[in-house]
């Protein structure tokens, strides 16, 4: 498992390759994840930021659902108290 820092939206987390330790950073565009990783091939998606990104995109979804859960759960202020006839 891989530690993110920062959000979802915008994070860095290290990849652990075959010649060393590299720096991904991941931020989210256009709901698509954008990687940028600091290994010396200079492809645009190397197989770093690829795994990261995967690990990243579940963080993403489980986190949206967690959000969506904690939203719903609005304690202290009951719907349908206003109003009423
Ligand atoms: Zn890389």
């Amino acid at each position: 498992m891989l530690d993110f820092v920062g959000t979802p939206e915008s994070t860095s987390t290290i990849v652990r390759g075959r010649t060393g330790e590299f720096e991904v950073a991941l931020w989210v565009e256009g709901g698509e994840i954008e990687c940028r990783c600091n290994c010396p091939s200079r492809r645009g998606s190397c197989k770093h930021g690829i795994a990261a990104a995967l690990v990243l995109k579940q963080w993403v979804e489980r986190d949206s659902k967690k959000r969506r859960r904690r939203g719903w759960g609005n304690p202290g202020k009951p719907a349908h108290s206003a109003g009423g006839s």
